[in-house]
């Protein structure tokens, strides 16, 4: 058996990890923060499909629910083999109309809370010399979009958090890498207008956006075994669109 916790697993790309995890043998906790119905239905996707998991209600950027989360888990399963660091908020708003709390809950979440559930989740995984963290990033983290200086400045660091904690962990045989995807059609894409998206749209070159199951196989192919010697890579995936 194989453990694998997702943040931010109740839709969107953290839903179809927690899906596609679950397909490739893992056991599956599937992490939220608010919408506790919209977790029971991924794990009841997850169970009628014969996998098996639980949810786990965490606020993800509060150090004292992480750590909480990955003890639970740590008692029910006796492991933790993968973490994926999934749960992202956007925050947009051009430099001079910057709401400071905006700043800060997109800072708290993406950044901070991706320290917590590594360190937390690291200090497991040490015992067994062994595990996998594959953080989300997004394309925005090299990419200049006017309007996203903080969620490019969140994802920066999530980059530069990658490869520095791949080179700490990697002698303890636990890899860290990160997926960083284009635009991808979840509610964050549905937001837009009609208007914006065919203007994003002109720029892909594959002209499409993705969807959550492509960046779903990333994350099943990064976690794998099979591709064990990669570490402190951010893969994009993006339909061409940082070309
Ligand atoms: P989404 O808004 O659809 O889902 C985010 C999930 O995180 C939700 O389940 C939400 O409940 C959960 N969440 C929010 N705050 C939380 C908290 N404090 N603790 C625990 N869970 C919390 O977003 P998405 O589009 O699926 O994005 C997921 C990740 O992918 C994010 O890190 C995002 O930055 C990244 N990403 C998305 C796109 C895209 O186009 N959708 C592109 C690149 C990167």
């Amino acid at each position: 058996m194989k453990v694998a916790i997702v943040t931010g697993a109740s839709r969107g790309i953290g839903r179809a990890c927690a899906v596609r995890l679950a397909k490739d043998g893992y056991t599956v906790v599937v992490n939220y923060s608010r919408s506790e119905e919209e977790a029971s239905k991924v794990l009841d996707e997850i169970k009628s499909a014969g996998g098996d998991g639980m949810t786990y209600k965490a606020d993800v950027s509060d150090l004292a629910q992480v750590k909480q989360m990955i003890r639970d888990t740590d008692r029910k399963y006796g492991q933790i083999d993968l973490l994926v660091n999934n749960a992202g908020i956007v925050r947009d708003a051009f430099l001079l109309a910057l709401n400071m709390d905006d700043l800060s809950s997109c800072m708290e979440l993406n950044v901070k809370g991706y320290f917590y559930c590594a360190q937390q989740a690291a200090l497991k995984m040490f015992r067994r010399r062994q595990g996998v963290i594959i953080n989300m990033s997004s394309v925005s983290g090299e990419l200049a979009l006017a309007g996203q200086s903080v969620y490019s400045a969140t994802k920066g660091a999530v980059n530069s958090l990658t490869r520095v904690l791949a080179k700490e962990l990697g002698s303890r045989g636990i890899r860290v890498n990160a997926v960083a995807p284009g635009f991808i059609e979840t509610e964050m894409i549905n937001a837009l207008s009609d208007e914006k998206k065919e203007e994003y749209l002109k720029d892909i070159p594959l002209h499409r956006f993705g969807k959550a199951e492509e960046v779903a196989a990333v994350v099943s192919m990064l976690a794998s075994d099979e591709f064990s010697y990669i570490t402190g890579q951010v893969i994009t995936m993006d339909g061409g669109i940082s070309l």
